[in-house]
């Protein structure tokens, strides 16, 4: 069976991405959990360019890595200089790290447009870095830098640097495509031609410029090399590095590569996520084997498939990564997922089904009035909890107010105007009928205060509970009829998130309905009971 080894560059390529920033500790935090996830090596920056990257190697010392040994990044010596006074490789050198990975050009036009300097010497340069790091008892990889680009203009050259490198001593010869323009075809070709002249272990360093970094590698392995460089989620320079989330299942689970166990496979969703949230980007839900949409079925046929046999709609087990199964329910839907919904939710429905068709009916009928459950679970709960002969909503609403007003300030100011909105709110909780008044700075604002200040004399642990995202979509569905508005809207306990919807021809009708789920499905799941909690007032 081939090995692969996996060399993980979101520390350094992946923080090259447009706006991401990590700090000293998030990289720390990071290195721990790529350990946890089996990856072999971790690039961990490039002390010689900043001094961030020193401390964190500095930092780093003291992390106990089970798995993952942590690299270094340089670049080969400045040309006609020193290797001894070369401060790049002084500063990796001092790092403590045990292996470093050298940069080099690799290809004849970048050494003479872009280094501005004679393809021997740059053959010296490759050779005497390598040179010095390994006297300095590092292990050294090579990174060919536009290996692929050189090798189609002139290959001899190129090859030429990858022979230089290997007889440095260079422990991998890592392949680049560093501008992410070459097509999987000439990828494999160029692997074979550099495969021919040295047994030094290759590696593959893809971008996603074409959208082809994953095929890139793909094919690098299959045509004999051995160490996969790249990032968690594709995070990297421009479009992006080879994600290392869809190449590791990949590598495991269709290609029979051992390269990590199955107890680290299974938490790939729990790391892309993780660092997503250090990146401060918001997981992206399509990304495949991570994302929380790529195992969601939404056509009735989907799912009642899938009720027979769990791989007739999904290439492999969602749990092998880390992720889960998940059946939205929405107007495509039939009535399997309306029972696998309930039975998830732990409410089972009757067998026979007739409920079940029932509450069918109804999502179809609601979605046709522009409510859309499947991005908004909360609501879809409270149908089925309302679709039973015993439930007791923890509120209703008698009817509300609302009035927003442009006023022009007092004579000093006169020619300030502000915008003001005030509600009235009539609830119904047990018998009672209380009535409150809110300001807000604006009447959804308002509205939220208003039914707070009511509800929370009965459920103070409301108070914890926040409006984190608001959404408003305009739909126009069908013609000849007004305008729908939908309102989805997303809050949080600090702990849990939901999310609710409400549609209407109003948008405070919309917001009040998606507002109101919000609360109640709140209290449903804490059982809150207002008897226990009220006060007197
Ligand atoms: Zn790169």
């Amino acid at each position: 069976m081939t090995s692969v080894q996996l060399y993980d560059t979101t520390l350094r390529d992946g923080a090259q991405r447009e706006g991401i920033s990590f700090s000293v500790v998030d990289k720390l935090h990071i290195a721990q959990k790529l350990d946890g996830l089996g990856i072999h090596f971790i690039e961990g920056g490039w002390p010689g360019s900043n001094p961030k990257d020193v401390e964190f190697f500095d930092k780093a010392r003291d992390l106990t890595l089970t798995n993952a040994v942590l690299v270094a990044l340089g670049s080969t010596r400045y040309p006609k200089a020193e290797t001894e006074t070369d401060a790049n490789l002084l500063a990796l050198v001092n790092s403590g790290a045990k292996v470093g990975t050298i940069i080099g050009k690799s290809s004849e036009l970048q050494v003479t447009q872009v280094l501005e300097t004679t393809l021997d010497e740059n053959l010296s340069m490759i050779a005497d870095s390598i040179r010095y790091l390994r006297a300095k008892g590092l292990t050294v990889f090579f990174d060919a830098e536009h290996f692929f680009d050189g090798f189609k203009a002139n290959s001899d050259y190129s090859l030429r640097c990858l022979q230089v490198a290997a007889e440095a001593g260079a422990g991998c010869l890592v392949l680049c495509d560093t501008n992410g323009g070459t097509l999987p075809g000439e990828i494999t070709v160029a692997v074979e031609a550099a495969r021919k002249i040295t047994d030094v272990p290759l590696g593959i360093h893809a971008h996603n410029d074409s959208e082809l970094a994953i095929a890139n590698t793909l094919v690098a392995i299959q045509a004999g090399v051995s160490q996969v460089q790249g990032t968690i989620n594709g995070y990297g320079e421009r479009c992006g590095n080879a994600n290392l989330c869809s190449i590791i299942p990949v590598l495991k689970l269709k290609l029979g590569i051992d390269c990590v166990t199955n107890e680290q496979l299974a938490k790939l969703t729990e790391v892309s996520h993780y660092i997503s949230e250090m990146a401060n980007l918001v997981p992206d839900a399509f990304l495949p084997y991570v994302g929380s949409s790529v195992f969601a079925h939404k056509g009735g046929l989907h799912v009642s498939g899938l009720m027979k046999w769990a791989e007739s709609y999904q290439h492999i087990d969602p749990t092998q990564v880390g992720n889960q199964q998940r059946v939205v329910v929405s107007e495509l839907s039939g009535k399997m997922n309306i029972l696998y919904k309930a039975k998830e939710m732990g409410l089972d429905l009757p067998p026979g089904g007739k409920e079940a068709r029932k509450l069918l009916q109804q999502v179809k009928w609601l979605e046709s009035r522009g409510f859309q459950y499947d991005n908004a679970e909360a609501s879809f709960e409270l149908l089925l909890h309302r679709a039973k002969p015993n439930y007791k909503p923890p509120f209703e609403l008698v009817d509300f107010m609302v009035i927003v007003e442009k006023r022009r300030r007092p004579p000093a100011r006169e020619n300030l105007e502000e915008m003001l909105s005030e509600v009235v709110v009539k609830v119904r909780v047990c018998d009672e009928i209380i009535h409150t008044a809110a300001e807000g700075n604006g009447p959804i604002n308002a509205l939220d205060q208003a039914l707070r200040k009511a509800l929370l004399q009965f459920y103070p642990s409301l108070a914890q509970v926040r409006l984190v995202d608001y959404k408003v979509r305009i739909l126009e569905e069908s013609v000849g009829t007004a305008a729908q508005v939908r309102v989805l809207i997303e809050s949080s306990d600090g702990v849990n998130e939901w999310r609710t919807v409400g549609s209407s021809t109003n948008i405070i009708e919309a917001s009040w309905l998606a507002l109101a789920d919000s609360l109640e499905y709140w209290l449903l799941k804490q059982k809150a009971s207002p008897d226990s909690v009220k006060v007197d007032f």
